[in-house]
């Protein structure tokens, strides 16, 4: 009897979830078939059941960033540090697939991802190439995927508690270029913004303020080091008023806005200081349009506005070690405490669209 993998399918958008069945692979030379342990559910498989990223080939098998063992390779491999890649290892690997290092955005723009030929597992490849997702008892890492060890020192579901979520954080956090002692806020704590919590304290920044309408998040957030907490029960104004109050009433060094809401980007804004930077990277999708006035909040405060989508190898490579080396001061395996087995995926995906859970990791072996 040829051998079987079972993986969960989005067959189409706003169509239930089912369970498959995929071969064995065949590999090509510098391929290899990882052992699933663990995948998740973000708000990203919430936006591809909806229908809201353009070109994806459903079906599909999603979850884009995984754990897994190597169970099978043809040919040497090894990780772009250098090390060997042997049977029996737990590895992760960046999704981002393909990117060419030939066109203008990868070679002149710097901006790999907006290459044609960028590929995603779990999001732009379709079940019907095989098993190019992570929600699969079996990921296929085709030649080229960039494969790095989980260190022994580091458990698997700490990294994946931080997960895609750590990744974009990491990247945000960059390009707002923190500096010790600067007052964050931090607009909307999903998985992204409690890793921009984390790695704002991370950083050494003094005052880390977390915005939410979820007082669980909040809650959570604290643990990842917010110094106060700001809900979005309270109105608009008062809320800008709460945020001054901490700071002087100059508005906070640094705003990252994490929440896909329009009108968190223009409440950005307003809190941001003069003179403030603020990253916008919570509007992966669509989310619609919003109201900004020019003059007030951006040209007269000489505000540094940056936009942040998606990740590269490098945010992935780093989100490996601040997990093995601050997974203990920073909770991110609370991220995701219950875990669900594959044939429970669907219900994953709903808590996580109805916003019960942040994040909701799927245990395979
Ligand atoms: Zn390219
Ligand atoms: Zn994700």
């Amino acid at each position: 009897m040829p051998k079987t993998y079972l993986a969960a399918v989005m067959p189409a958008p706003n169509v239930p979830i089912e369970l498959r069945e995929f071969p064995e692979p065949e590999l090509e030379q510098g391929a290899a078939l990882l052992h699933t342990m663990y995948s998740e559910v973000c708000g990203t498989d919430v936006h591809l059941h909806h229908g809201k990223l353009a070109g994806v080939p459903y079906p599909i098998i999603p979850g884009h960033v995984s754990v897994g063992a190597v169970a099978k390779m043809r040919g040497k491999l090894t990780t772009p540090d250098g090390d060997p890649i042997k049977e029996g290892d737990v590895v992760t690997f960046l999704d981002v697939h393909e990117t060419c290092n030939h066109c203008y955005h990868c070679l002149v723009a710097n901006q790999p991802n907006r290459c044609p030929s960028r590929k995603v597992y779990g999001i732009t490849y379709s079940a019907n190439d095989g098993l190019l997702g992570g929600w699969s008892q079996a990921i296929y890492m085709k030649p080229g995927v960039k494969m790095i060890h989980i260190p022994k020192e580091l458990a698997p579901e700490t990294f994946i508690g931080g997960g895609c979520g750590l990744v974009t954080a990491l990247h945000a956090v960059d390009l707002a270029h923190i500096r010790l002692g600067e007052s964050v806020a931090v607009l909307g704590v999903g998985p992204v913004g409690q890793s921009i919590v984390a790695l704002s304290s991370l950083s050494g920044a003094g005052e880390i303020v977390a915005v939410d309408g979820v007082q669980d998040r909040l809650d959570f957030a604290k643990r990842m080091g917010a110094t106060s907490t700001v809900t979005l029960k309270t109105p608009r104004k008062e809320r800008l008023s709460q945020v001054h109050a901490l700071t002087r009433g100059r508005g906070v060094d640094v705003v990252i806005e994490a929440s896909g809401h329009p009108d968190a980007v223009s409440e950005g804004l307003d809190i941001v200081r003069d003179g403030g930077r603020m990253v916008v990277c919570g509007h992966y999708t669509d989310n619609g349009s919003v109201e900004i006035h020019p003059h007030w909040q951006i040209n007269r405060k000489h505000v540094d506005l940056r936009g942040c989508w998606g990740s590269r190898f490098e945010h992935f490579h780093r989100s490996v070690a601040i997990a093995t080396h601050s997974g203990t001061a920073k909770p991110w395996i609370g991220m995701t405490s219950d875990a669900y087995a594959l044939k429970d995926a669907a219900i994953a995906l709903q808590l996580v669209a109805d916003r019960r859970k942040t994040k909701a990791l799927i245990k395979v072996a």
